[in-house]
């Protein structure tokens, strides 16, 4: 995998962070505590751990990266360097128990690298409390740890961290970038397209929806919805199959529903004259200009029920029984 090389040019994008980085450590202006800020699954976590290499490498490559291959870079790549701590959410949070270990193992000065990483992920999950518990280590940590925290700009980051942290930010990926990545894992080019566009700028999820069976299961789903369509008869039988089916996905059924209601979208998009903005170039029923059934205003309205599916769900309703009234409503 491209992604567990940890330099800083392996990284996706984020060109302005990578920047702010590098003249950090070229200026000799390194900031006590870094704040990487911005959508999920766009490269925060995996730079931190670039950044750390970068840092800690004995033969750094034309002053702005890791070699990759020095001792330290193998050691940290590995993940079992001892001078790599992570901190990440214990279920939905980060609690103030690992702060408290986290602050006793910074008592000790680092084992052998010239600064212990200390990356503490999605601090966007951190109560109260626990933040602040950190916050005298943020103001000033102990000589030889460079910490660096990450966090959603979508969630919640307490004022009292921000004030505290140089903040870099991060942006969404171009579609472009996402779907050659995923190109170079072995996806089929127009399956990554559709998924880069999915996903909206985040590799992270992009890679989540990569998932074979949830691609397997939204093919099966939409062709059947096809079928029955262009056969203009609900078949009951059919409903009952393809609902077990998405229902199997049990945590990833959002996900599959979103999926589905996105080909719905490009359906809009072809009867409004607006092929160039669908995204699902992998499935069927959208190479045909007379659509598939459906006018403008009926799909339209069906956009709504993937809505009221997600609620339902949300709610902890059936999900079989949520995909056998979707998929009737659809059809
Ligand atoms: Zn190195």
């Amino acid at each position: 995998m491209i992604d567990d090389d940890f330099t800083i040019a392996s990284v996706l994008g984020q060109d302005k962070a990578k920047k702010m980085l590098r003249g950090a450590v070229r200026s000799h202006r390194l900031s006590h505590a870094y704040l990487f800020r911005g959508p999920a699954g766009v490269g925060k976590k995996t730079l931190a751990r670039a950044f750390g290499n970068y840092l800690n490498c004995q033969a750094p490559v034309a002053d702005q990266d890791a070699c990759g291959s020095c001792r330290s870079c193998r050691k940290l790549k590995s993940g079992n360097h001892p001078d790599l701590l992570l901190v990440e959410p214990d279920g939905a949070a980060i609690k103030i128990k690992q702060i408290r270990e986290l602050k006793h193992a910074l008592t000790f000065p680092p084992f052998e690298a010239k600064y212990r990483i200390v990356l503490i992920a999605d601090v966007h999950t951190m109560r109260r409390e626990a933040a602040n518990s950190l916050l005298k280590i943020l103001e000033e940590p102990p000589p030889g740890n460079q910490l660096i925290l990450s966090g959603d700009e979508a969630g919640d980051i307490l004022p009292t961290i921000l004030s505290r942290c140089q903040i870099i930010p991060f942006t969404g990926l171009a579609r472009e970038l996402v779907a050659d990545r995923l190109a170079a894992t072995g996806i089929a080019p127009d399956e990554a397209a559709s998924l880069a566009a999915i996903a909206d700028g985040s590799l992270g999820r992009a890679k989540t929806l990569a998932d074979s069976e949830l691609l397997e299961t939204r093919r099966a789903i939409i062709a059947g919805l096809l079928e029955m369509k262009q056969a203009k008869r609900p078949a009951a039988a059919t409903v009952f199959a393809l609902a077990e089916q998405a229902a199997g996905l049990a945590d990833r059924l959002p996900d599959l529903l979103d999926l589905v209601k996105l080909w719905f979208r490009d359906l809009i998009m072809l009867a409004n004259h607006l092929p160039e903005e669908i995204v699902n170039r992998d499935l069927p029923g959208l190479a045909d200009r007379n659509g598939v059934g459906w006018t403008a205003a009926e799909l339209l309205d069906r956009l709504d029920l993937f809505d009221k599916a997600r609620r339902q769900l949300a709610r902890n309703c059936n999900r079989t029984l949520v995909c056998e009234d979707l998929f009737f409503g659809l059809l």
